[in-house]
C-alpha cells in the first residue's frame, strides 16, 4: 500500500544508510501499528536483510543485544534502536520480499505484522490494517499453532486488547482458553513483564478479568484464584498507575490477613520481582490495617515499620479501598493519620537508626563489637529517641550506652 509516513530523522537515517549499502530495511511491528493508530510509538524496531555483523559495521555505536535472534541495538543521538535481521526459517532464501514476508508471518498478531519503508510503502500481508480499523486482535495464521510455538503470545493478546481497547477475535480467544496451561512452559521473567504491562494500563480491570476467564491467572498468580475478584477489581480500578500499589491491591483480599503479606512475598519472589518491590509490598500488606494511634510515638513506630519511602503507596492503597466501598467511607481516619504522619516527617524528627546521632563506628570506639549486640543497642537507642527526640545527641546516646551497657 503506498502511503507516506513521516519518520523521525534518526529512523530515516538508519533506513537510508541500510539502503545506500544495498540492504533492505523496514520499520516493523509495534511502531507501525502505533503510527497507524496516530500514537507515539514506544520504540522503533527495524528489520533488515543485513546480517548482525554488517549492521554493526554500518553503525559502529552498537551492541549485540540478542545475537541469537539477530538483534543489534544501535545508538543514534543518545537514543537506541533495535535492528534485527529478518526472522527466517530458510537461510538459503535470498529474495528480500519473501524474506520480509517470512519475517512478518512469524510475528504474533496481524496488527503487529506490518512493515514500512519509503520505497515500498506499507507492507501488510495479513490484513493488519483491516483488523486495526475494526479493533480486532487476530493471530497471524492458526492461533492454536501460534500459541503452541510461544505461549506468551496468549498474555500479549490480552495485554494488547486492553491497551488498545480492542476485542480478541473469537477463534484467537478460544485458542487461548484451550491452551492456557501452556503458559507454564514460559519463563517467569517474560510472564512478569507482560503482566506488569497489563497492570499499568490506565484501567487494568478488563485485562485482569480476562486473565481469570482464560485461566491464565492459574499460571501467573495461582495464590489469587480464590479471591473476591469484583472487590479486588474495584480497588485496583481506584488506584493510581503505580505497580507497587496495584500489586499490593491484588493481594488485599486474601482470606487470611495475617498470611497475605507472606503469600505475596513468596509469589512475587517466584515472579522474580526486585527485592525493593517485594519489600515494599510486604510492608504495605503487613501494615494495611489502619492503626488507631493517637500518640506520636506509636505513629513514629508505624512510619518506621511501613518505611518512609512506602508511605505514599500506603495512603494511595488506603484511599483506593475507601473509594471501592459503596458508598465510600472512612476518608477521615486516613486523612487524620496522613496529617499526623507528614507533620512528624516535616519536623524532621529522628525516625530510624540512620537518624541517630551515633553510628556503628561511634559504638566501636567505646568498645562495642559489630554484630547482633550492636544492632540491639542501636534499636534500644532508637526507642529512647522516638520517645524523647531531645536525647538525640552523640554525648547523650554514648552516655546511655556506657551507663546501661548491662541492660541493653
Ligand atoms: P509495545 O508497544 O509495548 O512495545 P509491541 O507490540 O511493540 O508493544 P514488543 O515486545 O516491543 O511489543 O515487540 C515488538 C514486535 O515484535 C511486536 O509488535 C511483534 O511484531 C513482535 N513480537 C513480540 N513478541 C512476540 C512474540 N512473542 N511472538 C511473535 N512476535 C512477537
Ligand atoms: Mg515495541
Amino acid at each position: 500500500m503506498l502511503i507516506n509516513i513521516s519518520l523521525p530523522a534518526d529512523v530515516t537515517y538508519i533506513l537510508n544508510k541500510l539502503d545506500e549499502h544495498g540492504f533492505a530495511g523496514y520499520i516493523v511491528g509495534g511502531c507501525v501499528r502505533d503510527i497507524l493508530l496516530n500514537k507515539e510509538p514506544v520504540d522503533w524496531d527495524i528489520t533488515t536483510n543485513a546480517q548482525p555483523d554488517q549492521v554493526k559495521q554500518l553503525f559502529p555505536k552498537s551492541i549485540d543485544t540478542g545475537i541469537k535472534h539477530g538483534t543489534v541495538t544501535v545508538f543514534i543521538n543518545g537514543k537506541q534502536y533495535e535492528i534485527t535481521t529478518f526472522r527466517q526459517s530458510d537461510y538459503r532464501q535470498s529474495d528480500n520480499i519473501l524474506l520480509l514476508k517470512g519475517d512478518l508471518s512469524r510475528r504474533d498478531f496481524t496488527i503487529n505484522a506490518m512493515a514500512y519503508n519509503h520505497q515500498r510503502g506499507l507492507v501488510d500481508y495479513f490484513n493488519g490494517v483491516k483488523d486495526l480499523k475494526e479493533g480486532i486482535i487476530n493471530a497471524v495464521g492458526d492461533p492454536e499453532k501460534r500459541f503452541q510455538e510461544d505461549a506468551l503470545r496468549m498474555v500479549r493478546a490480552i495485554r494488547l486488547a486492553c491497551q488498545l481497547d480492542f476485542e480478541i477475535a473469537p477463534k484467537t480467544f478460544a485458542a487461548i482458553t484451550r491452551n492456557h496451561q501452556l503458559l507454564k512452559s514460559i519463563s517467569t521473567e517474560r510472564i512478569r513483564d507482560e503482566f506488569c504491562k497489563i497492570l499499568l494500563i490506565e484501567q487494568p480491570g478488563r485485562g485482569i478479568q480476562m486473565l481469570y476467564s482464560t485461566l491464565l491467572m492459574d499460571f501467573i498468580l495461582p495464590e489469587l484464584t480464590c479471591i473476591d475478584l469484583d472487590h479486588t477489581l474495584a480497588v485496583i480500578g481506584a488506584t493510581p498507575k503505580d505497580l507497587t500499589v496495584r500489586l499490593a491491591a491484588l493481594f488485599l483480599d486474601i482470606d487470611k490477613p495475617q498470611e497475605r503479606a507472606k503469600i505475596a512475598r513468596n509469589a512475587l519472589k517466584r515472579l522474580k520481582f526486585s527485592n525493593k518491590t517485594i519489600d515494599a509490598i510486604y510492608r504495605l500488606l503487613q501494615e494495611f490495617k489502619l492503626p488507631d494511634y493517637s500518640d506520636e510515638v506509636s505513629i513514629k513506630r508505624f512510619i518506621n515499620r511501613v518505611g518512609q519511602e512506602n508511605l505514599q503507596s500506603f495512603f494511595e492503597l488506603q484511599l483506593a479501598v475507601i473509594k471501592a466501598c459503596k458508598p465510600p467511607h472512612g476518608f477521615s481516619a486516613v486523612d487524620a493519620l496522613k496529617e499526623q504522619v507528614y507533620k512528624i516527617i516535616k519536623e524532621k524528627q529522628p525516625l530510624t537508626i540512620k537518624d541517630l546521632a551515633v553510628n556503628g563506628y561511634d559504638l566501636i570506639k567505646i568498645g562495642i563489637q559489630p554484630g547482633v549486640q550492636m544492632g540491639q543497642i542501636l534499636n534500644y537507642l532508637l526507642e529512647k529517641v522516638l520517645t524523647k527526640p531531645e536525647l538525640n545527641t552523640k554525648e547523650n546516646l554514648l552516655n546511655i550506652v556506657l551507663s546501661e551497657k548491662h541492660n541493653v
